[in-house]
């Protein structure tokens, strides 16, 4: 045995990364394992980071396009320089794995590179990245192994033209046409990216709307806007080939109820159809944990096993970073004989497309199908002043309460700074406030965050600036 641990994490994402650095703090000796070449997991090297980046840098690059002129910018020819695009997307990454780095050697964690495999109850067997091996022995292991991008039967990812959101990040020229499989999260992300920088963008889904599991009024909106933008829908619509030619992809499509099908051209092709557990090899078998029939891991209070606990994709609830990272101190938190708790019900959810769309809590269609009785009230932003000074009008927030107790079950946002917004509704949901506790809260004028009081107020009828 080389080293002896109070926990070892498999896994270095927001999970693992947060799950260390807490249990550092704890006090307790940790390490981490992780078979990338940059800690930060999924997330920091080819998720949120990057694609945040591309999406702030082709936004402007939209913006600068678009608005500029009419505001009395002007900016002579504008020009894409793709690769620079790259470069400073790789530059927000570099800085941040290099600050988790720091953050895990501060708190004195110890960091392994290569992959991690369970060999028995308390042991981890590390085959180095760069050769040999070498097990640990822990009181815990962590599993935090993330997830990857869920294949599409019969259609082979080559991440060049046929890709998944990771080639998604890294074209080197922007495609004439791109079509993009799933409406999800990561499709109207990613297409709106390469829409914005000059591609023919087609989204195919198999459902009849866009981000089929938000609240349903955010996501006709939603379809309209993007639709507006210039994206083109096939809903209700499946994939059933992409053949390749020399120059040309050719994506056959059928309703997906079935029926005559249509042929769409394509020089790339973005797969985006959900993500699934990554538990490859980990050897989960030798302590006898059990995934469900998706491939989550099952667990009690993050408990997998003896000894073992799972946190982030790799387990059931929503795949997000915030998710793994509360997930991951919680678990720390309980290995050090604190009380680790993550609240389910108020998890926010932000798509960061332009409009953002955010959301936390329950959809109206979730409080209908649980028979609760609830009061709405929403306000547009076309009617709010910062909107209408920054010429980001789209949109609304909608705010759900309890008919009886006024408590906010819910809220809904598409509009500017969405995802930033979105915030304060989940603190006042942490404290369970009421509708009437955000409405009866001064804001700053002029900011987006009056609309967000304007739809408390709408849930008593009073909205006043119209
Ligand atoms: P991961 O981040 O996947 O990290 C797991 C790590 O474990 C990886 O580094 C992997 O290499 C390593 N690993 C796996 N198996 C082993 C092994 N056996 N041995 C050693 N190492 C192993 N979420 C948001 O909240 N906001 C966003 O804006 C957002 N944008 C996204 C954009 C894209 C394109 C994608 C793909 C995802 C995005 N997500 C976003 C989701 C987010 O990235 C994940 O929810 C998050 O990374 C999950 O964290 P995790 O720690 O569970 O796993
Ligand atoms: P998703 O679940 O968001 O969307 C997948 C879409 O594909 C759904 O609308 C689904 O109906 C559709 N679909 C499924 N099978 C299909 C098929 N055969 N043909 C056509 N459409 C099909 O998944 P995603 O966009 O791949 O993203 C994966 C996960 O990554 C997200 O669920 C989210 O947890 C995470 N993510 C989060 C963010 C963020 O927080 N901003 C960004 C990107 C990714």
């Amino acid at each position: 045995m080389a080293d002896q641990y109070d926990v070892v994490i498999i896994g270095a994402g927001p999970g693992g990364y947060n799950c260390a650095i807490r249990a550092g703090q704890l006090g307790l000796k940790t390490a981490v394992v992780d078979m990338r070449d940059k800690l930060g997991g999924a997330c920091l090297n080819v998720g949120c980071i990057p694609s945040k980046a591309l999406l702030h840098a082709s936004e402007r690059y939209e913006e600068a396009n678009r608005d500029f002129a009419g505001m009395g910018v002007g900016i002579g020819k504008l020009s894409l320089n793709l690769k620079k695009m790259m470069a400073w997307k790789d530059d927000a990454v570099d800085g941040l794995t290099k600050g988790v780095a720091f953050l895990l050697r501060k708190n004195k964690v110890d960091c392994f590179a290569g992959k991690g495999r369970i060999t028995g109850c308390g042991r981890v067997l590390v085959t180095k990245s760069h050769g040999g091996q070498t097990e640990l022995s822990a009181r815990n292991i962590v599993i935090a192994t993330g997830s990857e991008s869920a294949p599409l039967p019969g259609i082979e990812i080559d991440e060049e033209r046929i890709v998944s959101s990771t080639g998604a990040l890294t074209l080197e020229a922007v495609p004439g046409k791109m079509v993009v499989i799933g409406a999800g999260v990561i499709g109207l992300e990613l297409g709106s990216v390469w829409r914005r920088l000059g591609a023919d963008v087609t989204v195919v889904e198999f459902l009849d709307r866009v981000l089929p599991g938000m609240d349903g009024e955010v996501s006709r909106q939603a379809g309209r806007l993007f639709k507006k933008q210039g994206m083109a829908f096939r809903l209700s619509t499946k994939v059933t080939d992409v053949k390749k030619f020399k120059t040309k992809l050719k994506v056959s499509t059928e309703p997906a109820e079935g029926g005559e099908g249509e042929v769409l051209d394509a020089d790339v092709v973005l797969v985006c159809i959900g993500r699934r557990p990554y538990t490859e090899g980990l050897g989960l078998e030798a302590i006898g944990i059990k995934t469900d029939k998706r491939g989550m891991i099952i667990h009690d209070h993050w408990k997998a096993a003896d000894g073992a606990w799972v946190i982030g994709d790799a387990t059931s609830g929503p795949m997000l970073a915030h998710k793994a990272e509360d997930e991951g101190v919680a678990v720390a938190e309980l290995i050090a004989g604190k009380a680790g708790h993550v609240n389910v019900d108020v998890i926010p959810n932000v798509v960061y497309t332009s409009p953002e769309i955010a959301s936390v809590g329950r959809t109206e269609e979730q409080l209908k199908q649980a028979g609760c009785k609830y009061k709405s009230g929403s306000f547009p932003f076309m009617a709010n002043s910062r909107a209408r000074t920054n010429g980001h009008t789209d949109g609304f927030v909608k705010i759900l309460a309890d008919a009886e107790t006024d408590e906010i079950l819910g809220a809904h946002l598409i509009g500017p700074n969405a995802g930033e917004l979105v915030a304060e509704l989940a603190v006042a949901m942490e404290f369970r406030a009421s509708s009437e506790d955000i409405a009866r809260t001064c804001h700053a004028h002029p900011t987006l965050s009056e609309a967000v009081r304007q739809a408390a107020m709408g849930v008593e009828d009073r909205i006043m600036q119209m």
